[in-house]
């Protein structure tokens, strides 16, 4: 075991008495003449589908000065004509596949590495499967890149920057530019210069393409129900034509990071932040590439991860105290911000307004006692408790391992060499392994390593602090962060006491009860028990997931049964009742402490109409979920000081910072007026902070849990029934209980009626439209046809506004629109949703357009559009009827309003005709409940 002590400074050494990490026999790798290399591997999780993708090592990184910018481009024009598919020709041809562009159909471009995929391709016909081999060979290849296309899509890209120019993006920006002095890596955020975008001579575009897409660049990986053989001829007879790079091709180089032998601090403030924070790392040299291949690497990562974790750990426990400078922090340990080139161990930190200084200090603080003292053997074994239930449960769920799990690996492998490893030999290898170390050694290796990270010079430390930009506000400098660092290094320290309390959750056991009656639900085939204290429970057992159990009760009531008296009590029991609760003895942070290395949690819920106990676990810890539930009901305690922490800091900072932050604003107005303006959807604000009273939260979560005869407990999952059934009587037939006593929903919330429309202007750093309409109505009955006819609506027009918007008058990055049915309290609302961040100069054009098409649909509807949303229909029911999360949905929906969102779901879809869609749009319209609301930026 001495061998960990050497892991982090002998890498080398250490190679040579390791073995090799064993690949993932069912992934075919291979390599073409020209180059290229492809994965292929079979899976079937979700079921029947396959996704694609094309992994190419170049980014924003190969970019000339003159071309930044292009890479990001190039990505776009990958969507706008090839060889195969001209024009939209891949969108159009992937929809007709039921294939989303933006989440399944999408890209993305980094400084290193540019990513493509086509996701979720029904593997039913084996053409529309070599189809996409061929759009795959296009995007490697084959793209036309027209100069009218291009010039077309110089506005698309400079929208896309308007919108994503938030002050999150301008910190990042930041951060990049000071923190790799000297480095290529400063000057190359993908997004480039927008006089670059406008301006570029088309050639330049060309020559970023033909010089970096090339075979040696490049990986396909295909991954889902496929044939490997069949697709791997496919592969090699598609893809053997394209030419080899030029002996003399430049080659894609690695730019290094230099050392800063003293600290860097940089400092940076934004009106549009809501947040401030701190960032600290301490860079050093990665591991060799060609090591990652080698069992050390398991070994080196395993230790990096419990460093941070249980670093994350005392944060999380540091931050409970009310005079902690921080909200927040959190440890991680990998790649230097953006580099491949150099790895940063990195501490996140949340400082409380004006205490960024403080709160540096006290973390560095920290990071110095764990270098004195190292950490406790207690801290380590909850931290390998839940490293070991981690990949228990991921070896436990390795047949459910989606494909996008596998095309990732497959992805890193090439394009990172990170281990090709399968989920069963990383468990045995690792389960293996680690409950041979003891705590000792790992903690010993832990400290050195720390040591090694964190020098006691400020050699290679960089120090970034982004504060929100405010009245008022006084900023960090860099001397002052500069005299936090030398503060904490001055300070006394002493070492750290674990605080546990060594007792089980529930120390006396109720009185169990009994099941008294049953029968089987004729229409889902569900058990249906009663209690003796009167309490509801169903049982579905089902395959689809191999370790999980999900716990839902439910009754009617929720928020609607209080006034506007507990308005700013009612907000926090929304948002934060589980993380100012404890139960039992345990609080918050004690109860983390409880549980580590066991799965399962349950907490309250309160929502405007309905009162939810929740929880889920493995197998293995059933009963902890089941008395976990049962503290929910009768043992829910205060936590004073979880409740201090989120009123003083969090919150209350967040809340300041609200108004400064124009999509926040935006949000709360819509759901203001969408309210109609009631109190209860009244934007929160920190005066309302003041009123919030902790002993009235707590006095209405006991009452919403005093009698769990009022709720449905429901179980679905792969659970023994002979197993689940004494935990029911032992821990819900002994809930405290009225028989026969329920409560209903009570004030329900009215819609907004006839025209609502709200313009209004807002400070903003980006001048950026934000347009949404909804058109809206509270007669149409909620029923399966009508909640299928809105979304297949909404779907349409969604397709028709980004054709007009998007792609005809480059006005706007993103234009859609849905539609969807929802029930407050028994009252059904129909909503269709048109939205799109838009240039300002276009929001009358934008309206029009929305409101247009929307008339448009009353009276004709695309066939082909709506065909191809039945597709995706039911390619996606499909899918979703293999949720254990879906049923407990169907078991809610019926339970609480008789409805069945389930039975008949496929035929009612198939059944729509453009006429059906075109009446229903009719009727929508008919109600005459349409709200607008605009921002556009203040001059
Ligand atoms: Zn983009």
């Amino acid at each position: 075991m001495l061998l960990l002590l050497v892991a982090f400074s002998a890498n080398v050494m250490m190679a040579q008495q390791m073995p090799a990490i064993p690949v993932d026999e069912a992934v075919r790798v291979g390599k073409l003449d020209n180059g290229l290399t492809y994965y292929i591997r079979h899976n079937n999780y979700p079921e029947h589908r396959v996704n694609f993708y094309i992994a190419q090592r170049v980014g924003s990184m190969q970019e000339e000065d003159h071309q930044r910018g292009l890479a990001h481009f190039l990505e776009h024009m990958a969507f706008n004509g090839s060889e195969n598919f001209k024009g939209n020709g891949i969108i159009d041809f992937t929809r007709s596949l039921g294939v989303e562009f933006g989440s399944d159909l999408n890209a993305a471009t980094g400084m290193l590495t540019t990513v493509y995929h086509v996701n979720n391709v029904p593997s039913t016909r084996q053409s529309a499967l070599d189809s996409c081999l061929l759009i795959l060979k296009d995007w490697s290849h084959g793209l036309l890149l027209e100069d009218e296309e291009i010039d077309k899509e110089r506005g698309v890209i400079h929208q896309e920057w308007r919108m994503r120019n938030t002050g999150q993006l301008r910190l990042l920006e930041n951060t990049i530019t000071q923190g790799f002095p000297g480095s290529k890596f400063a000057n190359r955020m993908p997004i480039g210069l927008m006089e670059i975008v406008d301006n570029f001579p088309y050639q330049a575009l060309r020559d970023y393409y033909h010089t970096w897409y090339r075979p040696d660049n490049q990986a396909i990986v295909i991954v889902g129900d496929i044939d490997v053989d069949y697709t791997e001829a496919k592969i090699r007879e598609l893809f053997k034509d394209i030419p080899a790079p030029a002996a003399d091709a430049p080659q894609v180089v690695h730019y290094p990071v230099p050392d800063n032998e003293e600290g860097l601090y940089i400092t940076f403030a934004d009106k549009e932040l809501t947040q401030n924070e701190i960032n600290v790392y301490f860079k050093y040299d990665p591991i060799e590439l060609e090591m990652k291949g080698n069992m050390s690497y398991l070994v080196i990562n395993y230790l990096k991860s419990m460093m941070c974790s249980m670093f994350n750990a005392r944060f999380n426990e540091m931050k409970q105290e009310a005079d902690c400078p921080f909200t927040g922090a959190h440890c991680s340990n990998g790649e230097y911000i953006v580099a491949d080139t150099k790895d940063a161990f990195g501490i996140s930190i949340l400082p409380k307004d004006g205490m960024a200084e403080k709160a540096l200090q006290t973390v560095l603080a920290e990071v110095k006692r764990v270098k004195l003292y190292g950490f406790t053997a207690s801290e380590y074994d909850r931290a390998r408790q839940n490293f070991l239930s981690t990949i228990e449960t991921m070896y436990n769920k390795r047949d459910e391992a989606p494909n996008l799990y596998y095309g990732q690996v497959c992805c890193d492998n090439f394009l990172k060499n990170e281990p090709l490893l399968a989920i069963d030999t990383y468990y045995q290898i690792m389960s293996t392994m680690v409950p041979q170390f003891s705590s000792d050694i790992v903690n010993q290796s832990i400290q050195q390593m720390l040591i090694e990270f964190v020098q006691d010079s400020e050699k290679n430390m960089v120090v970034v602090s982004n504060e929100v930009e405010k009245e008022g506000a006084v900023h960090p400098t860099a001397q002052s962060l500069k005299d936090a660092v030398a503060a904490a290094r001055n300070v006394e320290i002493e070492e750290y006491v674990d605080n546990v309390i060594n007792e089980p959750l529930i120390s006396n056991l109720p009185k169990a009860g009994k099941i008294v009656k049953e029968k089987v639900n004729k229409t889902f085939g569900y058990k249906e028990l009663e209690l003796s204290n009167g309490v509801s429970v169903i049982l579905m057992k089902t395959d689809y997931k191999q370790d999980e159990v999900r716990m839902n009760a439910f009754q009617r009531g929720g928020k609607s049964l209080y006034s506007e008296k507990d308005r700013e009590n009612l907000y926090w029991l929304d948002v934060k009742v589980n993380t100012i609760t404890g139960v039992g003895n345990f609080g918050y942070n004690d109860l983390n402490k409880a549980l580590s290395g066991k799965r399962a949690w349950a907490q309250f819920d309160m929502d405007d109409y309905i009162d939810y106990v929740n929880g889920s676990s493995n197998i293995k810890d059933m009963e902890t979920l089941f008395q976990l539930v049962y503290l929910r009901f009768t043992g829910m305690s205060k936590d004073e000081k979880s409740f201090k922490q989120q009123m003083l800091n969090n919150d209350a900072m967040f809340l300041k910072n609200k108004s400064s932050n124009p999509e926040a604003v935006f949000d709360d107005t819509v759901e203001y007026v969408l309210g109609n303006r009631n109190w209860r959807s009244k934007p929160f604000t920190s005066e309302d902070l003041k009123k919030v009273n902790y002993d009235r939260i707590m006095e209405i979560a006991k009452e919403r849990t005093a009698n769990a005869a009022g709720y449905t407990f429901t179980f679905v999952g792969s659970f023994d029934e002979a197993a689940i059934r004494p935990l029911i009587e032992q821990y819900i037939a002994s809930l405290p209980a009225k028989k026969g006593v329920k409560t209903n929903w009570a004030d329900i919330a009215e819609i907004p009626t006839g025209e609502n429309i709200t313009h209004f202007t807002q400070k903003m750093e980006t001048p950026q439209g934000m347009i949404r309409v909804y058109w809206l109505d509270n007669k149409i009955p909620c029923t399966l046809e009508n909640e299928i006819k809105v979304s297949i609506l909404g779907q349409l027009l969604s397709r028709v506004y980004l054709q007009k918007i998007r792609e005809d008058a480059g006005a706007a990055y993103a234009a859609g629109a849905a539609g969807w049915m929802d029930l407050k309290g028994n009252r059904p609302i129909t909503y269709l949703l048109a939205v799109c961040p838009v240039k300002p100069e276009f929001k009358a054009e934008a309206l029009k357009i929305f409101n247009d098409e929307m008339k448009n649909a009353c009276t004709t509807v695309d066939a082909d559009g709506l065909k191809e949303a039945q597709e995706l229909m039911l390619k996606q029911i499909a899918t979703v009827k293999k949720e254990n999360a879906y049923w407990e949905q169907v078991i809610k929906y019926y339970q609480l309003y008789g409805y069945d969102i389930c039975h008949g779901y496929e035929d009612i879809v198939k059944a729509q005709t453009p006429e059906t869609i075109s009446a229903f749009a009719r009727q929508l319209l008919q109600g005459n409940n349409k709200v607008e609301i605009v921002m556009t930026p203040q001059d």
